[in-house]
């Protein structure tokens, strides 16, 4: 079976609709074809100040999330990410081929330290990528499934894999992005032209899973819309219609061409009441499932902990060799 890889940070306490279309719907169809090992980032999550007991209520709150959308410990590693020390060390590895340049134009540093302030953003936001490659590399990942927003963070994880095999000999499974490119990118609701994201919408473009049905139902009626008023999918010209679509297109399995069809000669008004039913409807137990997770945390935890031990098998196995290759000595 083929390797996936993949994460999510526990940066906001609930997931979003891009987070689930684009990234957590795909790791648990790959549970069926793949190997998966799928980690809640908490890592990655200090790269921005943190509370810290929020971090740790967020980060069980993403496990229960994960389980609640479908993933099954029977059929994939769940696990977090600090459980496995491996990955901080293996990024110390990676640090060390990446350069700062290549490191420099990672798109995702420039745009996140520019809403922070470059002062103020973190060496550890700098070298987010680089963690994120050896989260990768330690698995020996075939397939990242990821949102569109990853696709630059998985060309480095392959050159420094490529890399690191030229100079010291072949180690690194060279992984590829799984971007299921239909919902590849979901946009925030007031603003169809930039992505739905924890960090930079605002909470009338985000649909947060676990927030209350009624008031995302009412974010969904008041999303924006184009000029016009016909419901065709064009994502230039009609980008806040179009993103509308893709959601209920992949939440229900209509296609785009039979919602054009359903909606002809209706209003804009027409498909905002009726996704929002969709949404409704997917949300509701979502929510209750992540809540009945949430109450047994001594279950979640255990499910945690066996999935930090398989990980940890594979990602010692993938560490020790890299320490030999690099020529550390080995500690007797
Ligand atoms: P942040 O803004 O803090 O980076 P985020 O909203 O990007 O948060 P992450 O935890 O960084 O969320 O991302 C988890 C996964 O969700 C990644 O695979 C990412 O590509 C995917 N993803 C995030 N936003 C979207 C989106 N709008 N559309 C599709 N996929 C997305
Ligand atoms: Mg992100």
């Amino acid at each position: 079976r083929p390797r996936a890889l993949s994460g999510i940070q526990p940066t906001a306490g609930s997931f979003h609709l891009g987070n689930y279309l684009g990234a957590v719907r795909q790791y648990v169809a790959l549970q069926e074809t793949h190997d998966a090992f799928y980690m809640v980032v908490d890592l990655h999550a200090i790269t921005v100040p943190q509370d810290p007991a929020e971090l740790r209520a967020n980060t069980r709150l993403a496990a229960a999330q994960l389980l609640a959308a479908g993933l099954d410990p029977q059929r994939c590693t769940l696990f977090v990410q600090s459980h496995v020390p491996e990955h901080a060390q293996l990024a110390w590895v990676m640090n060390c081929i990446t350069g700062f340049g290549e490191a420099s134009r990672m798109t995702q540093f420039k745009d996140k330290s520019a809403k922070q302030g470059t002062d103020r953003a973190t060496v550890g936001l700098f070298t987010y990528p680089v963690l994120q490659v050896a989260d990768i590399l330690l698995y020996q990942a075939d397939s990242v499934p990821v949102g569109e927003d990853q696709r630059q963070h998985v060309e480095l994880t392959r050159d420094l894999a490529e890399r690191f095999n030229t100079r010291f000999g072949p180690t690194f499974t060279v992984p590829a992005p799984h971007i299921v490119k239909e919902v590849a990118k979901i946009y925030d609701l007031q603003d169809p032209t930039i992505k739905m994201s924890k960090s930079a919408s605002t909470p009338k473009g985000l649909i947060n899973l676990l927030d209350e049905p009624k008031a995302t139902a009412k974010k969904i009626r008041s999303a924006v819309t184009d000029t016009g008023s016909e419901i065709v999918f064009d994502t230039a010209a009609k980008p806040g219609v179009s993103n509308l679509l893709t959601v209920y297109s992949t939440l229900t399995g209509a296609t785009i061409a039979e919602l054009e069809q359903k909606y002809e000669g209706k209003g804009y008004g027409a498909l905002k009441t009726d996704l929002a039913d969709v949404v409704v409807d997917f949300v509701t137990p979502f929510r209750a499932r992540t809540q009945e997770y949430l109450d047994d945390p001594e279950t979640l935890d255990s499910i945690l902990a066996g999935g930090a031990e398989k990980a940890r098998t594979v990602a010692g196995e993938t560490l020790a060799q890299t320490y030999d290759r690099v020529g550390f000595l080995p500690a007797k």
